[in-house]
Formats: structure tokens, sequence, C-alpha cells
């Protein structure tokens, strides 16, 4: 057993109490008597990213125009500070666009579909957009998703089954796109092997992090996926909408942009305004419009305050309060219907706990009624996310004795099953 957990609100204290990244919290608004667990669509707001905006405003009142002397770069300095989160080289990563956005960008650059080889291959289990974003760009090839699209099933909706994966990639698939950790079930898909077999096979493969940056170290000199794109505003907490980040490897720099635009071309003829696009030779050639510097800036703190801190030692405390949290729901939860509905082993994990219940969007509402934040996914999954950077073992602790208390006296019967706007 690697930990020894008891279930007792002292040893909730004590490890607090020992957790090297206890001050970490200091550096993000806690709202008092609220525990924040939404896991994760959302990171809290720190003071280093409030810093950083209020010191781009700043620089936008001193310097006006003179500012792009010194920002004219943004996008590619905040990539190289993300690319020490998943160890790429600088000049492959860029800070841009939504993460949508970003798929199209990178799939309209690399799918080139021929008359053998035009399938994209995708999981039914991925965030929808990512899903939009393929069946339109199969459509902008003249293809209609049903004969272009290849959907790996998965086996149980929770779960996708690697075997499965690497089997669907016959003759006929040109690209892939998979998420790293699945967002409702945190399942990590094992990106070198999935990568590799790819590769063996002269596919394209891109992979979505979205629930993976900020929640578990990656390696990309090892991985060589051929792009990547991700979101800032979950375990990253750079603000609601934030921008978000495009990996390409540099074995593509040579291709053309699939959405060009004048940010993209090269530095030395940009002013010149000529009407022939010329790409940059890095990814700072997949810009496409003027960087959005004020949505930008709060990730510059806190990529600042993460690498500071480090991946192995942000993965190591969420392993430690994830299974924390599982260990509690067993002891204290089981009896009344949950489950764990996540993978337990370490290296199949990501950064949050799903909480399975018959009545889990009712139980998140009342959650929400007792100050606690949770986030639901359907049909009965309620996505919890100790955050490394500022959740306490106490807060987790309390979490669940309120969840003990909610389902004991069955208090989620007085909510109604309609679901809101944002779930
Ligand atoms: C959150 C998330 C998105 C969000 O896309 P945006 O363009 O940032 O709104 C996309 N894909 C996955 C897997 C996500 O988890």
């Amino acid at each position: 057993m690697k930990y020894q957990f008891t279930n007792d609100l002292k040893q909730a204290q004590e490890l607090d109490q020992n957790d090297p990244l206890a001050s970490i919290r200091d550096h993000f608004y806690i709202q008092p008597g609220q525990i924040y667990m939404d896991g994760n669509s959302l990171g809290l707001a720190s003071k280093d990213a409030e810093q950083a905006l209020l010191k781009m405003m700043d620089v936008w009142k001193t310097q006006g125009i003179n500012m792009w002397d010194d920002y004219f770069h943004y996008g590619m300095q905040l990539g190289a500070k993300c690319a020490q989160l998943i160890n790429a080289k600088d000049n492959e990563v860029l800070i841009t666009g939504s993460t949508t956005s970003n798929v199209h960008s990178a799939v309209s650059t690399l799918y080139h579909p021929t008359k053998e080889r035009y399938k994209i291959l995708v999981d039914d289990l991925n965030f929808p957009t990512d899903r939009y974003a393929i069946d339109s760009e199969v459509r902008l090839k003249g293809y209609t998703p049903q004969e272009a699209v290849k959907v790996v099933k998965s086996p149980d909706g929770k779960y996708i089954d690697e075997d499965a994966v690497i089997e669907a990639m016959t003759d006929d698939v040109a690209l892939i796109l998979l998420p790293t950790v699945l967002y409702r079930s945190a399942q990590i898909l094992d990106m070198e092997r999935i990568t590799k077999a790819a590769h063996e096979r002269d596919i394209i493969i891109g992979w979505d992090l979205c629930h993976a940056i900020g929640a578990i170290p990656m390696d990309f000199e090892k991985v060589q996926p051929d792009f990547a794109i991700w979101c800032t505003y979950k375990y990253l907490s750079a603000g609601p909408g934030s921008i978000a980040g495009l990996y390409l490897n540099q074995k593509h720099f040579d291709k053309q942009p699939g959405l060009a635009g004048w940010w993209g071309n090269r530095d030395d003829t940009q002013f010149q305004l000529k009407h022939q696009f010329e790409h940059q030779q890095d990814v700072s050639g997949w810009q496409i419009g003027t960087p959005t510097m004020l949505a930008m800036a709060p990730l510059e703190g806190t990529l600042n305050l993460i690498n500071s801190i480090g991946m192995d030692k942000i993965r190591t405390k969420s392993l430690k309060i994830t299974a924390y949290l599982m260990y509690l729901i067993d002891e204290k939860l089981a009896q009344y219907g949950c489950t764990v509905g996540n993978p337990r082993e370490d290296d199949k994990r990501g950064g949050h706990v799903c909480l399975e219940h018959p009545h889990g969007y009712q139980i998140s509402l009342a959650l929400k009624e007792r100050n606690v934040i949770p986030d639901f996914r359907e049909p009965d999954v309620i996505r919890l996310a100790p955050i490394a950077l500022y959740t306490s073992y106490q807060e987790v602790y309390q979490m669940v004795e309120i969840l003990e208390d909610i389902l004991k006296n069955k208090t989620y019967e007085q909510y109604s099953e309609k679901r809101g706007l944002v779930v």
C-alpha cells in the first residue's frame, strides 16, 4: 500500500502540515467558506495571473504602440514557458486561438486526403467540440463525416480501449485526433504507444491535452506527436476563455499553414505588407491575426508559478490527494451507492475523481447549496478535482462529510432532475 490513509480529520490536518505545496494555496483567490472542487472546467484565479494582467494594462497605458517592441513575440514567449510542461522544443509551442480553432488550424494544415487515405480516426468519448471541428474539416474536403470520420467506440461508455484504437489504424486512415486524458472518466491514454503505432502506419496523429496540461507531466521529445492542442483555463488557471496552446512538431514547419494570416508571416517581411504570404518556419507561422494580449497575460503569471514548482511535484501531490479522496469515497460513501468511475492506477488516471451515483445531478445541486463546487457530466458523473496548487486535504475531508450527510439524509431528493444552462 503506497499511502496509509485513515478516516479522521486529524490525519487530514497532518497531511496539510506535511504538504510541500501547502503555501501555494495563498497565491489563489479562495472564497471564504467555499470548497472549490470544480473538476476542472475553470481553474481558480491567482494573484500571479492578476498581476500579469495588470502589468499588461500598464504596458498598454504607458507605451501605446511601442509595446510591440517588447511583446511582438509574446505568443512564442508564453509558448516557451508552456513547452516546459510537456518537454517540447520552445519553437514548437505557440499560445494562440482557442482549443477548437487550433484543431482547425492543425488539421487543415496536416490533413491532405487522397483516394486511398482519407479518413480521420476519432473516439466516441472525446469532448464534442473536437468532433464538430473534425466533421467540418472533412466536409471542407468534400466528404461527409459518415464516409470519412472513423469512430472507435468505447466498450462501456467510460473508457477507450487502446488496442481497439490501434486496430482501427487501417490503411485508409490519414489522421488521428484523441484526448490524452478523457474529460469524464479521467482515463489517460498511452500517448507514446499510440503515437508510435500511428507513425508505423504513416498516420498523422494529434492529441488534445485539455485535461492533461498542468495535471500530468508529458514528454513530447519522447512521444513526438505531429500536433497537439489545449486550453489554458482548466489546470493552468489562466482565466475564463484564456488563450489556448498549439504544438506543431518541427518536422511540419515547412508545410503551408491551413489557416494563414499576416501574423504568421516571416518577421523580416511582415511589415512590408506584401500580398505574398511566406510563413515563419516555426510554430509562430501558425499565428493568424494580432495576438489578444490582455487575454494572454494571465497565463504568464500562472506559468511562472507552475514552472517555479515543476510538474513532477504537482503530479505527486495530485496523485496523493486524489488517492485520498478515493479512499474516503470507498470508506464513507460506497455504502450509499457511490462508485469511483475513474481508473485507479497512477499511470492511468488524470487529475480528477469521478464520483458516480444514479442521482448524481441532484447531488451536485445539493453540494452547491452547501457551498461545495463540483461539476456534473452526463449521465451520472460528479467530477471532483482537488487541485495540487490550491486544494487542502482538510477540504477533501470536509467535502466527503458533506456528501455523506446529503446521501444519508437523502436531501438531494428535493432537487429537480431538470438540467440548468451550465451543468
Ligand atoms: C475543455 C475542452 C475543450 C474546450 O474547447 P474550447 O475551444 O477551449 O472552448 C476542447 N476539448 C476538450 C477535450 C476539452 O476538455
